[in-house]
């Protein structure tokens, strides 16, 4: 996480997402449910979170905990202070992954006290009126980037996940994601070509704009569009992908460089790499991390870390295996 390496484990604590994004396989498997009479969306009990963090903590010697709920802060203010005094006794750094709507002061400045190292806020895309018509997400851009001030005053680390490629969406459009990043100042952001899933309101809205067809499976989140848009193609959407963070946090008049270094030639190339290095050098929070994921060899005495071959993880092996075993 953030440049180093711990050893982690993802808890839920909610199964299921409130928001019904249309890109999102949550809403879908929510109404499944439904037609079957039951609710998808669930909250797992505190005592029961409690004794997976402390089984992880105690018997595996867990480091860091990774909170896998689709939108972690789908919780009542009570619900809040019950995970925060549980938590105060787990006193194990965390990440989670909410919208930008759910955080206040009050419950970042919570979870900071209690382990909150960093979160992940779906941004998704920088057009307020094609955001809410496509993907149905309804928020203005000056509330989200009110919103995403607190971390940053709370200096708690944040990353923003954005998506491009959505049927009918332009490169244009597609700047302004670009612009509302600009205004939020994030540690990191993450841009995706978005993905046609099977089941969601926008894999049909695709199908019926002939943009793919029925029979193509997905492929993952990180390969090239497989829309036939030719307003915005996938060699642009790729382009933009390239770039975004450039895009995001240099000055515009470095624009022009940045437009040039999208292509996929040899000046383009050239020109991406020694942005890349610039942007490394400037901007880039420096990585704590060497190949070993910040391991500091001299600490081998530490019975939670476990560095690979050495005698320590053989050692350490053996009594969680004797700890299985009893
Ligand atoms: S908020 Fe996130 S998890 Fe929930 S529906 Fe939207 S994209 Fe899916």
């Amino acid at each position: 996480m953030a440049g180093k390496v711990y050893k982690m484990i993802p808890i839920e604590t909610i199964r299921g997402c409130p928001f019904t994004c249309r890109f999102c396989n949550s809403p879908d498997q929510m109404a499944f449910y439904k037609g079957l009479g039951h609710s998808y969306y669930r909250k797992k009990r505190m005592d029961l979170v409690y004794n997976e963090l402390k089984h992880f903590k105690d018997k595996h010697k867990v480091e860091y905990n990774y909170f896998w709920a689709d939108t972690f802060l789908g919780m009542s203010k009570k619900e809040l202070d019950e995970f925060c005094e549980m938590y105060s006794e787990i006193n194990l750094p965390f990440w989670m992954q909410t919208r930008p709507e759910t955080i206040t002061e009050d419950n970042m400045t919570k979870l900071k006290k209690v382990g909150l190292h960093r979160i992940s806020f779906g941004v998704e895309h920088g057009n307020e009126e094609f955001r809410a018509r496509i993907l149905d997400r309804r928020w203005k851009n000056k509330d989200i980037i009110e919103k995403l001030k607190i971390p940053k005053k709370l200096d708690i680390q944040f990353s923003t996940n954005n998506i491009t490629g959505f049927p009918t969406e332009t490169k244009k459009l597609a700047f302004d994601t670009i612009e509302l990043n600009r205004h939020i100042d994030a540690t990191n952001t993450s841009i995706y070509s978005f993905v046609p899933f099977h089941g969601t309101p926008l894999r049909k809205m695709c199908e019926d704009l002939g943009l793919i067809n029925h029979e193509t499976i997905t492929k993952c989140l990180t390969a090239e569009s497989q829309l036939n848009m030719p307003q915005y193609p996938p060699h642009e959407i790729e382009e933009v992908r390239k770039c975004f963070s450039m895009y995001v946090k240099f000055p515009k008049n470095r624009w022009k460089e940045i437009e040039r270094a999208e292509k996929n030639d040899a000046e383009g190339n050239r020109i991406f790499a020694e942005l890349k290095a610039e942007y490394l050098e400037k901007y880039m929070p420096k990585p704590d991390a060497d190949p070993h994921g910040g391991i500091d060899f001299d600490e081998l005495n530490n019975p939670n870390v476990c560095v690979p071959g050495s005698d320590a993880e053989l050692s350490t092996e053996t009594s969680y295996f004797k700890d299985e075993m009893n």
